[in-house]
């Protein structure tokens, strides 16, 4: 790795010439498009950031759960730079190529299942998500689609009405697609009757609200994070996600998983399904596939995939040579490197820290997540779960300034989250997780 794994602050964060470009970007960017922690980044790998000042960041955010084999790693950077050097697009749907048939077949293997399946190739996580709708509308004749409270999905037209925060994602932004039925997630840190009634209970409701509200008749596709992400890392309570996907079965209704976020070794598996040994009709990745390249694909049972016309799924650059090149090569670094087991590793590196924490602050309220996908959710105190955004941001602000990456997310804005690359070292974790005690030392 040619990056010293090692942080190293040279100015303030930012610094001057991070400064100066954040002044470009205010003139030239939309004011939409926010950043967290504008420090620019001129090279990254491992567990580190690289600014344009000089500074090297400890990075526990791996660009929202993308790059898990690590920013420009070896693999990917060689079969990227032999593909480009090949040719750069033809478009599948004119004149295929190999390397997108290598993706299909590698995610029909390693998703979850032993049956039949069939993928397609699409660039965001948001378009594959709106590709299993438009599927599981296709197959089943029906329209309705049920998603849970705190789910994200994405900031199409679409997925935003899949999506369940106002602020920012879809404030202003409506009207939004139709035939979307919310309904209440077990959430067991903030479940009514405590955590032990949390998956009965919240299984009742969910049955009840289809029946009543939607009808099942009505229903194509019941849409899950296995482990929701930008609500706000809601690991739903023991047996809720096998239940609903059983009864969907039943039902004729097509369970559909969200893993953008969860999939590709980031919770200590393949998919975050198979911790509840779930096998979903449809899973949607993302993200981690690709090393950092922009890769989607939707995986299927080969009857519901196939029930759709030719021509029917696509677009210009769906499945693009580059980003196949980078996922087949991203996939064999998981698989050789067992970066599964690292992301196992790393929870086990972290969760004595993080239980460390919630000892000594009451305002710890919650530690939750599996794998290298973990978070602490902040509240007012033990006996006042009031959401406490404050904090999250004040230690948010103190991890950037001491070189930091970190990342919040939660529909309260409340929630302090971790997702290391799997293969930064246990010396620049520990470093990172002695930062955070310091921030909560300085901000409670
Ligand atoms: N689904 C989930 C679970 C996600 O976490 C995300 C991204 N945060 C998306 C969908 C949307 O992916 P993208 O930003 O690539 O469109």
């Amino acid at each position: 790795m040619s990056i010293e794994q090692k942080r190293v602050l040279t100015t303030a964060i930012p610094g001057p010439r991070s400064r100066a470009l954040h002044a470009r970007k205010v003139a030239a960017v939309s004011s939409g498009v926010s950043t967290g922690l504008p420090i620019y980044v001129e090279r990254a790998g491992g567990g580190i950031v690289v600014d344009v000042d000089g500074n090297q960041l400890i990075d526990f955010g791996s660009g929202i759960a993308v790059t898990s084999v690590g920013n420009a790693a070896p693999r990917v950077v060689e079969a990227v730079q032999r593909q480009v050097a090949d040719f750069t697009h033809t478009c599948f749907m004119v004149t295929p190529y190999e390397e997108y048939l290598a993706v299909c077949e590698q995610l029909n293997a390693l998703t979850p299942g032993d049956h039949e399946k069939r993928s397609a190739l699409f660039n965001s996580g948001a378009e594959a998500v709106e590709n299993a709708i438009k599927v599981a509308r296709h197959f089943t004749g029906r329209q309705a689609v049920v998603a849970f409270d705190h789910a994200y999905h994405g900031r199409t037209n679409l997925t935003m009405a899949l999506t369940a925060k106002n602020m920012p994602y879809k404030d202003g932004f409506g009207p939004f697609a139709g035939e979307i039925h919310r309904v209440p997630m077990a959430y067991p840190y903030r479940w009514p009757t405590g955590r032990e009634t949390c998956a009965d209970e919240a299984f009742a409701e969910f049955v009840q609200r289809v029946h009543t509200q939607v009808g099942e008749q009505n229903t194509a596709a019941v849409i899950l994070e296995p482990i929701q992400g930008e609500g706000g890392f809601i690991v739903p309570a023991p047996g809720f996600v096998a239940t609903v996907a059983r009864w969907c079965k039943d039902h004729g209704i097509l369970f559909i998983a969200d893993e953008i976020q969860t999939g590709f070794c980031r919770t200590g598996d393949w998919f975050a399904s198979e911790h509840e040994d779930v096998v979903p009709d449809i899973v949607t990745v993302a993200k981690g596939i690709a090393g950092g390249l922009p890769l989607a694909g939707v995986t299927g049972r080969a009857d519901v995939m196939d029930s759709v016309h030719g021509g029917g799924l696509g677009g210009t650059y769906g499945g693009n040579p580059v980003a196949c090149a980078a996922a087949l090569a991203a996939i064999e670094t998981m698989r050789t490197d067992d970066l599964a087991a690292r992301a196992r590793a790393i929870e086990a590196l972290f969760r004595p820290r993080l239980e460390a924490l919630a000892a000594k602050y009451d305002q710890v309220g919650d530690i939750r997540g599996r794998g290298a996908m973990l978070a602490v959710e902040l509240v007012a105190s033990a006996d006042d779960k009031t959401p406490n955004a404050a904090l999250t941001s004040a230690v948010n602000a103190f991890c950037h300034h001491e070189g930091l990456i970190t990342l919040t997310c939660g529909t309260y804005g409340n929630v302090f989250r971790f997702l290391p690359p799997l293969v930064a070292g246990d010396d620049l974790l520990s470093e990172g997780l002695d930062i955070l005690e310091a921030a909560f030392a300085a901000s409670v």
